[in-house]
């Protein structure tokens, strides 16, 4: 065995345990959680791995162990999942690989106590460990390996790795814990931090302390080694609805998406007959870090008889659902399913297609009967779920008809259906102006003409709305109409206001033709034409496209992206 090597942790990572070592944090049992989570996830990866190598599973039964050791102000966390070689050490223990940690990083302000809030709002994974300990080693050894390795560090600047022995695959974490921090080797305070966050881990939990009794007259006092299992030890979603409490539910969905905000809304439930499945799956309350990535990618686990098979198919939720965290856990598919077999499996393809349903019917339900909700996720995930009306033919016309959208008629969100309720007489088109930024849409000319004659136009804020209008220019018979685009039939509507313009506003025919003679010659070929327009009231001019060409925002959305 050699003395190791001395490695410097990532500049980023230097900052964030500057941090965590020096951090007044009142919510730092949260660490717990952090390595309980971790453990759970490399038990699953080994679970996986082992299906098709059964050689890997030398251990016996999956546990996590904590150990706490009052003299020597230690305590214990081990795993026998997956483990870590050498370059895993260095790549998940000294640089930020995972996009919380990441996102955290983003969002420091550089003040401390802010900043400090945050981690109760992150969690920072393993790192969280350094607000109670001032030293920690991890002694891991990867499934299928035989050597060990030991990362050890004090949090400050830099770490170890030097060889080690292990006699069975998995990791084992030991923190010095600091002197205002030894609460955590308190049987009922760790009994406590583990029930709150982590109740809900599939695997057992056991924790061995000290037990002190007594002696008898004369005796010295017996201290005994105790150790009881924490949790339940069984799968959230196999329990019944009415067991899990919301705030067990939290944590699950902390622990299953690695994000550190509250679901909005669960979803719960089994099926049975046919095909037999059950989801526990979970609306997030903020956008997910990844969210608008080109990859697109889904996050919802797939289980298949509580054996964890993959964060990473593309096939259980379509793109447009990819907001959605949590998990599937299928009866039907065989066990020893490869990831690559998940493709086209037509099993997973009528379970995705049955829970896709279910999802946008949930969504329908809550729109009717929860409109508050309804749009505060609308307003987080309106954007993703909008790329379903042009990528589901089948389920275009229910997304669309749930779409919301900000409007001239007030500031809450519309639909299409109140829109044409409040149609006026005359009026045959949808009216809408598509751009970035609304508050800019708000203060287009273009919208003048349909302000004064009280008619309401539909601001769309969102690059995707360009794309699905392509795709879908009708909606209830009714056409999109762009107000930057062609002639406006305002006219034909009929106005709600009294000071419709009088015959004095009137500019006689034969000046405006001269004008726009005039105009036209002066702007030659920069223009392709020149006309009177009733869509302005207090702006002399404005530039549409015309009728047939591209929409103005879309023009630049396209030039934007090179096309
Ligand atoms: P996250 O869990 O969100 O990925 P963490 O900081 O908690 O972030 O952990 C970083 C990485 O370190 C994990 O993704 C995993 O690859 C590795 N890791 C941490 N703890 C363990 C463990 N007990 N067994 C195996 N790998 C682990
Ligand atoms: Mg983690």
């Amino acid at each position: 065995l050699n003395n190791g090597e001395k490695l410097g942790f990532e500049a980023e990572v230097s900052r964030l345990l500057h941090m965590m070592v020096h951090s007044v944090y009142s919510d730092r049992e949260i660490f717990l959680r952090e390595l309980i989570s971790n453990a759970s996830d490399a038990c699953d990866k080994l679970r996986y791995e082992a299906q098709s190598d059964a050689a890997l599973m030398s251990g016996g039964d999956f546990s996590i162990d904590l150990t706490a050791d009052k003299n020597e102000k230690r305590l214990i966390i081990a795993d026998n999942g997956i483990g870590m070689n050498r370059d895993d050490l260095i790549a998940n223990l000294g640089t930020i690989a995972r996009s919380g940690t990441a996102g955290f990083m983003d969002k420091l302000t550089g003040d401390s106590k802010q900043d400090v809030q945050l981690i109760g709002q992150f969690g920072v994974g393993f790192y969280s460990v350094f607000m109670v300990a001032d030293h920690v080693t991890v002694t891991s050894r990867k499934a299928g390996d035989t050597a060990a390795w030991t990362w050890e560090s004090t949090g400050e600047g830099s770490y170890t790795v030097k060889e080690a022995e292990k006699t069975e695959a998995g990791t084992e974490i030991t923190l010095t814990l600091k002197e205002d921090a030894v609460e955590f080797l308190d049987k009922y305070r760790l009994n406590q931090v583990i029930k709150t966050y982590s109740d809900h881990i599939a695997i057992p939990i056991n924790l061995t302390t000290e037990e002190t009794t007594p002696g008898a007259e004369g005796e010295d006092d017996k201290v005994e080694l105790v150790t009881e299992t924490v949790n339940e030890g069984q799968a959230i979603w196999t329990r019944s609805k009415g067991d899990v409490t919301d705030e067990q539910h939290e944590e699950f969905y902390r622990h299953v998406s690695h994000a550190f905000d509250s679901p909005a809304h669960t979803m719960h439930y089994r099926v049975e007959g046919m095909q037999a499945y059950s989801v526990l799956m979970y609306i997030p309350t903020n956008q997910p870090q990844d969210l608008f990535d080109p990859a697109r990618k889904n996050r919802v686990k797939l289980y298949v008889k509580r054996v964890y098979i993959t964060d990473d198919s593309q096939d259980i939720l379509p793109s447009y659902l990819r907001f959605m965290r949590g998990v599937v856990d299928s009866e039907d598919l065989p066990l020893n399913v490869s990831r690559e077999m998940l493709q086209n499996n037509p099993t997973l393809k009528r379970m995705s297609g049955a829970i896709t349903k279910k999802v946008l019917g949930e969504l329908d339900k809550m729109s009717e009967k929860d409109a508050e909700k309804f749009e505060t996720i609308w307003s987080a995930f309106g954007a993703v779920i909008k790329e379903g009306i042009y990528e589901d033919f089948e389920r275009r016309d229910q997304i669309i008809k749930m779409a919301r959208f900000k409007s001239t008629h007030s500031e809450s969100l519309t639909s299409l259906d109140a829109y044409i309720d409040r149609m006026k007489e005359g009026q045959e088109s949808l009216y809408y102006i598509s751009g970035a930024d609304v508050n800019a849409l708000k203060k287009s000319p273009q919208l003048e003409g349909f302000k004064k004659k009280g008619v309401e136009v539909l601001l769309l804020e969102d690059a995707v709305d360009d794309f699905w209008l392509q795709m879908m220019p009708q909606y209830e018979g009714k056409t999109f109409k762009s107000i930057t685009k062609g002639g406006s039939d305002l006219a034909d509507i009929k106005s709600d206001s009294t000071d419709d313009e009088t015959s004095e506003d009137k500019v006689p025919e034969g000046d405006l033709t001269t004008l726009i003679t005039c105009i036209k010659e002066v702007l030659g070929d920069k223009v392709g034409d020149v006309k009177t327009t009733d869509r302005l009231v207090g702006t002399a001019a404005c530039l549409v496209a015309d009728e047939n060409a591209m929409d103005m925002h879309m023009e630049r959305l396209l030039k934007a992206h090179n096309q």
